[in-house]
């Protein structure tokens, strides 16, 4: 084994015999050893000082890049606005300390804020009804999708066991259709980025439940034909899943509803508030129409004629929960804050976001290729494919702005555009804010012909360079092992 890479020293070697941090009071009980069992040799404890314990974890804490301390472009994820106030209202103690078995009666409040989100997330996608038990973006595609399964089935289409996928789509959308059952076929995206109707004309018979649409497309594009392809999919007896992790680029402005889709999920940590990014907690909220409303999960929240809120499990053809208790109601309290303060202004979110990626594409067209020349929704996708001739690729790129103190945007992604750089600079960065990053990406650009070494040995001032990604997230070294001799005693030896 050798020592992990580190350049900042770990606790351990800050270790002296006999410092100490605390003081503690004079024993005033007898003294006992503890049981030899617990006790493990293996497991020795740094003696250091108060001082050094807080220096060190403070100087670690500033090596976290984050949204509060800079730009945060990740296309597709969208690291966006999560108002502090959220976090407060999230942790009222009306909230954060309420229990899942409470009777009905002493939670009247929290049913109340459940069922008005409902209907705010109905009324934004155009659609009837929602559940708010999943917990995540995928969470809502599996719900929805058996909501598909289930209706398609309840009217003796049981046959249609294939969906329609493009080959724009999120990884998520597949994987979630083949978790249902069902088989996948792809579709390909044309030369402007959109879903052509002719390829869903072909694919489209009797045995195709629906087709999974993401809208914008995770290529930041508007779909085009998407009145068309409602037609031809629904003609054809089939339903539409609308992936709506995209939603901050039409909030109040199109409802999927009115365009044809049947189904929607919502990421509303992507969307609604809710800091993401560190793995969840998430939340999925899922509308359908009219007709699939009988087949979401139970219970949903309801209200009586004399005003009194409950929870409505009186759904026969429901699939069933997919989730313990009521989701994530942290998550829940943050989107519903969130969507009453900005209240009919929602709108402008998306003019916002989505006049900042255009601007973005605006200023880097020049430098980067851009694969689909035309105006882009929330986020916008170049091509690294004219440095990559040079022999710098997208991921060198990425690490070289790490230099200059900007968060790498979502490289890779989509799959279909080459050495592909998807920036989502979000509403909420300024005008200042966006020229600072696009100087960046420029410099980067010139430097990418001019200097590709440099370039190609970023990062040059982060903590460590680059790293095993990959056998980073599958085989995570958490623990000091101290076991592991530090390369420094090796050598001097
Ligand atoms: C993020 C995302 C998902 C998955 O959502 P999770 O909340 O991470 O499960 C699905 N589709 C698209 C387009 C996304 O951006």
């Amino acid at each position: 084994m050798i020592a992990p890479q580190h350049s900042e020293p770990l606790l351990y070697e800050l270790s002296s015999p006999g410092r100490t941090g605390i003081i503690l009071p004079a024993l005033d009980v007898p003294q006992t050893s503890l049981p030899e069992e617990y006790l493990r040799p293996d497991l020795p404890l740094p003696e250091v000082s108060e001082i050094d314990v807080v220096r060190h974890f403070t100087r670690l804490s500033t090596l976290n890049y984050a949204i509060d301390t800079g730009i945060y472009p990740l296309g597709s994820c969208t690291m966006k606005y999560n108002p502090k106030i959220n976090e407060d209202v999230a942790r009222y103690p009306g909230f954060a300390l309420l229990h899942p078995y409470q009777d009905e009666s002493t939670v009247q409040g929290a049913i109340q804020l459940m069922y008005e989100l409902q209907g705010y997330l109905a009324e934004i996608a155009g659609m009837h009804s929602v559940t708010l038990q999943p917990a995540a973006g995928a969470h809502g595609e599996l719900t929805g999708m058996l909501v598909i399964r289930a209706y398609q089935r309840h009217i003796g289409q049981g046959q249609r066991t294939r969906v329609l996928v493009p080959d724009s789509a999120h990884g998520t959308n597949p994987a979630t259709a083949a978790m249902c059952g069902f088989t996948v076929t792809g579709l390909a995206t044309d030369a402007r980025g959109n879903l052509s109707p002719e390829a869903v004309e072909q694919e489209m018979d009797e045995t195709v439940a629906g087709l999974m649409l993401t809208n914008p497309s995770t290529l930041g594009l508007f779909e085009e034909h998407i009145l068309e392809v409602a037609e031809i999919v629904h003609r054809r007896g089939g339903l539409i899943y609308c992936d709506g992790a995209n939603m901050n680029a039409m909030l109040g402005i199109a409802k999927p509803g009115e365009l044809g889709m049947d189904v929607l999920h919502y990421n509303q940590h992507k969307t609604f508030s809710t800091p993401h990014g560190g793995g969840g907690p998430g939340a999925g909220a899922t509308a359908v129409v009219e007709k699939l409303a009988p087949f979401l999960p139970a219970p949903i929240a309801a209200r009586r004629a004399d005003g009194a809120y409950y929870w409505d499990s009186d759904q026969p053809l429901s699939i069933g929960r997919v989730r313990s208790f009521h989701g994530n109601f942290g998550n829940i309290v943050r989107g519903y804050a969130f969507i009453r303060a900005y209240g009919s202004n929602l709108r402008d979110i998306s003019f916002n976001a989505v006049l900042n990626a255009n601007y973005v594409q605006a200023r880097l067209r020049g430098a980067y290729d851009l694969p689909y020349d035309r105006y882009c929704k929330h986020e916008v996708v170049f091509s690294g494919r004219r440095q990559a001739k040079l022999g710098v690729h997208t991921l060198d790129i990425a690490k070289r702005l790490i230099d200059y103190g900007i968060h790498p945007p979502t490289i890779y992604f989509p799959h279909i555009v080459p050495e592909a750089i998807m920036i989502e600079p979000t509403e909420t960065e300024s005008r200042e804010s966006l020229d600072h990053m696009c100087e960046i990406f420029l410099k980067v650009a010139q430097e990418a012909a001019d200097d590709p070494q440099v370039v190609l040995s970023a990062p040059h001032t982060a903590p460590v360079s680059r790293l095993d990604e990959v056998g980073a997230a599958r085989r995570p070294n958490l623990r000091y092992f101290p076991e592991i001799v530090p390369v420094e005693a090796i050598l001097t030896k």
